[in-house]
């Protein structure tokens, strides 16, 4: 493991949230008090979100998105970009953890199960397929961890706020204002959000897919904004409308990953009948 990324895998950060935000129905205790008592997070993964938030400026942000949102890299179908993404972490113990197929099948089914439309499987099927950028040689801290808008002030209610502190925008005139370079209630279409693979694939879909889901593949790492209510006043009415459907999404991302192992080949057929019902058969990346 280099400097650049703490974590033997990047799926450390999502364990984490799983510790951040346990299931409701664990213990007796509401799910604020249960938090006060949990650890604080192992070594790896605080200094993931140290880099995270000393790197993810606003001048970062628009150099990534000249860097990545032209789609020039490669093309690729869906399935494809899957066996791709599947490639991440070669080094993990099948025994105890998901593969990064099992984890989207998990959440595919698991929305399946509960009689959701096509769309939504689909978008359950999909959603992390933006962290090949780690397979281009992006950094863990450009990839996942919480997202949150730059260009104003990083909210108190992200997760190791004070590691802002180091970022070059903190002290900034504008940038450390509450609303920053945007106007009140301005939508999050107008919001530029830390880089991460939530706003890289939703580039690559969406002209394939319904608004609700390309509001559940940009936001669903926004945990200041779909968990902890903070940035309501960049929030439009359509934004507060439409994050019904990110909050009803996150719960098949975080809680499915306990469930019995999918079976990959028994379930291909199914899933490439979906990707071919809504995307081309290559996708510009
Ligand atoms: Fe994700
Ligand atoms: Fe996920």
């Amino acid at each position: 493991m280099d400097e650049n990324n703490p974590m033997s895998d990047p799926d450390q950060w999502e364990a984490d949230l799983e510790r951040r935000y346990p299931p409701a129905e664990q213990g007796e205790q509401s799910v604020s008090e249960f938090r006060n008592y949990q650890a604080e997070a192992r070594p790896s993964v605080k200094a993931f979100y140290r880099l995270n938030h000393q790197h993810q400026t606003f001048d970062f942000v628009k150099q990534k998105r000249q860097q990545f949102l032209s789609l020039e890299r490669q093309r690729m179908g869906v399935w494809e970009a899957m066996e791709f993404l599947n490639t991440l972490v070669d080094d993990s113990d099948p025994d105890t953890e998901l593969s990064q197929i099992e984890h989207l099948l998990q959440a595919a089914e698991a929305i399946r199960a509960d009689g959701h439309p096509r769309w939504f499987i689909l978008t359950g099927l999909i959603h992390d397929l933006g962290k090949i950028l780690c397979l281009f040689g992006e950094p863990q801290w450009a990839v996942v961890g919480d997202t949150f808008p730059v260009g104003c002030a990083y909210s108190a209610n992200i997760v190791y706020h004070d590691f802002f502190r180091e970022n070059p925008d903190w002290g900034h005139p504008v940038y450390s204002t509450e609303c920053g370079i945007y106007q009140r209630h301005a939508g999050l279409e107008n919001v530029m959000m830390s880089w991460g693979h939530d706003e890289y694939l939703y580039h690559v879909t969406k002209p394939y897919l319904p608004i609700e889901a390309q509001y559940m593949i940009r936001y669903h790492s926004f945990y200041p904004g779909h968990r902890e209510n903070a940035y309501q006043h960049l929030f439009s009415e359509r934004d507060h409308e439409l994050f019904e459907w990110v909050r009803k999404f996150n719960p098949y991302d975080l809680y499915s990953k306990s469930d019995a192992r999918p079976d990959i080949e028994k379930l291909k057929p199914f899933y490439m009948n979906l990707i071919a019902e809504f995307f081309p058969s290559k996708l510009a990346w």
